[in-house]
């Protein structure tokens, strides 16, 4: 079953039971600093859980686009996690909860194919609740029929959700699929996560929650208006059940990507030995990490996000590099995004059709950004290679503030860039100094802008420019805009 119609479904079956149907929100979030880019689908819908906005419809339904930073370590080596992905969601506002809650997701997920449902297994499924929580596990067992050796209690970090920032929060039960022994370890889901595969989360949603990063330890400062529901399915982790394929780095809607990055560096994908994830040859988990973050890069910047050197334009430039390096780790040594690119953009426009009608804009950024990057690149490494090696041969094992700093000033080669080539390379890097040099250099910077304000900076050169030129209007922002439709 094709990712876009799994959506569809989703959307169809919440539709006919009462929910109405909202667009995505962008990924960049609104109104939080907090949080730089939606990470679920009831982001959009906070204001009505906490009763700061009267709810337009007591029940919705939606696909959202969501970016997970925190995962990006993850990305390639287990086989559910994406930085990007899509979360199907149906919420509540003060109307149903636990026990409607439950029987939905159950029947969505065990009702057969042919009638319109994803036709699991019920007998390989499991259900985790929240410690405390009888009721769930009643209506697991006493209303579904779920076993109670397959209901898990677990504790605060996966069985209470919250956004990671103050906001709505609730106990949650999470719906998991045992994919088999060939995918890992006997158990449950606390034995093996990659094998007993979590594809909904329930979130029951019933309290407010204080600041903290500690994800078992934040206060709880009280209830909500009304009890609520939240829940999110990973679209590309039942794309990957349905599919039958290994991991969502091979369901439709990713596999273009990974395919034509393998075939631009001669690699044989899925020389693996198992099915599991923890059996992946390295250049696999490479493969992976390029098809995830070109994806990503092109939903960000469809999104409207640019790449810089703060914020979420960082978030963008570190995964856009991130996936250059990785191509040319595998041996590509040319531009690589004008091959990748168009694939993701393929395998995205059916559902998004405005990735292949702002493709101009979206291209500019993302080769423009290559470009720059690959230049740097040049310059850099050649001194980087010089550095680890100067250190090597006098016997150090770190590399010096002063040499990071220096292709940091110079060369614009971003600081972890150096750390991940000269960890590649056994070294370590001397960051107090660099960051040492850094503040040092900041401090400068202030004081020179101090003395261009109070007009101690020579501004002959723009005089003579304005005298020979005489005045003009800079235009750049809509000639460009233009030109990309
Ligand atoms: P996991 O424990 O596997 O990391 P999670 O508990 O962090 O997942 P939730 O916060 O409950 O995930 O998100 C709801 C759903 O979104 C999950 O049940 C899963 O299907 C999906 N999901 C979560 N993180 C990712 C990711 N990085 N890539 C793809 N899908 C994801
Ligand atoms: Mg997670
Ligand atoms: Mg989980
Ligand atoms: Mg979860």
């Amino acid at each position: 079953m094709r990712t876009a119609e799994i959506k569809r479904r989703f959307l169809a079956f919440f539709e006919a039971n009462g929910h109405t149907v909202v667009p995505s929100a962008p990924l960049p979030a609104i109104d939080d600093p907090n949080l730089l880019f939606v990470n679920a689908g009831m982001v959009q819908f906070v204001p009505y859980f906490l009763g700061q906005v009267a709810p337009p419809f007591p029940r919705a339904t939606s696909v959202q686009k969501v970016i997970r930073t925190p995962d990006i370590d993850e990305v390639g080596k287990t086989s559910r996690h994406g930085t990007f992905f899509q979360m199907n969601g149906n919420f509540s506002f003060g109307d149903y909860f636990k026990e409607k809650a439950i029987t939905m997701a159950w029947d969505l997920s065990t009702k057969p194919q042919d009638q319109g449902g994803f036709g699991l297994d019920g007998d390989r499924l499991w259900a985790t609740v929240y410690l405390d929580d009888d009721e769930a596990i009643d209506i697991w067992h006493k209303q579904i029929g779920l076993p109670l050796e397959r209901i898990v209690r677990r504790g605060k970090k996966d069985n209470f959700w919250s956004m990671g920032i103050p906001g709505p929060c609730g106990p949650c039960s999470e719906l998991f699929l045992d994919r088999g022994p060939e995918y890992g370890r006997d158990g449950g889901p606390d034995a093996d996560e990659d094998r007993y595969m979590e594809f909904w989360n329930l979130v029951f949603m019933q309290f407010t929650r204080g600041a903290g990063t500690d994800k078992e330890n934040y206060p709880i400062l009280g209830e909500l208006p009304a009890k609520s529901i939240d829940t999110g399915m990973g679209l590309e982790r039942i794309a990957s059940i349905l599919q039958g394929v290994d991991n969502l780095y091979e369901i439709d809607e990713v596999r273009p990507i990974l395919d034509r990055a393998a075939e631009m560096t001669g690699k044989q994908y899925g020389a693996r030995s198992g099915h599991a994830a923890s059996d992946s040859a390295p250049d696999d988990v490479r493969l992976r990490v390029i098809a995830d973050h070109v994806r990503t890069a092109l939903m960000l910047i469809g999104d409207g996000v640019i790449p810089s050197n703060e914020g979420r334009g960082y978030v963008l430039r570190r995964i856009l590099r991130r996936a250059i390096r990785s191509v040319r780790l595998l041996g590509w040594n040319s531009p690589a995004l004008p091959e990748l690119l168009p694939v993701a953009r393929d395998c995205m426009s059916p559902s998004y059709p405005e990735l292949a009608e702002e493709y101009g804009r979206i291209s500019q950024y993302a080769y423009g950004e290559e470009e720059a990057f690959l230049s740097t690149l040049r310059q850099g490494t050649t001194i980087l290679d010089l550095a680890i090696d100067e250190t090597r041969s006098a016997g150090g094992r770190t590399l010096s503030g002063d040499k990071a700093f220096a292709l940091h000033d110079t060369y614009g080669f971003p600081i972890d860039l150096t750390l991940e080539i000269a960890a590649e390379q056994g070294l370590e890097v001397d960051t107090e100094g660099f960051r040492r040099l850094m503040s040092e250099q900041r401090s400068r910077a202030k004081a020179d802008a101090q003395a261009r304000k109070t007009g101690h900076a020579d501004l002959s050169a723009y005089r003579e420019v304005l005298d020979a030129g005489g005045k003009v209007d800079f235009t750049g922002y809509h000639e460009v805009s233009r030109e990309t439709r």
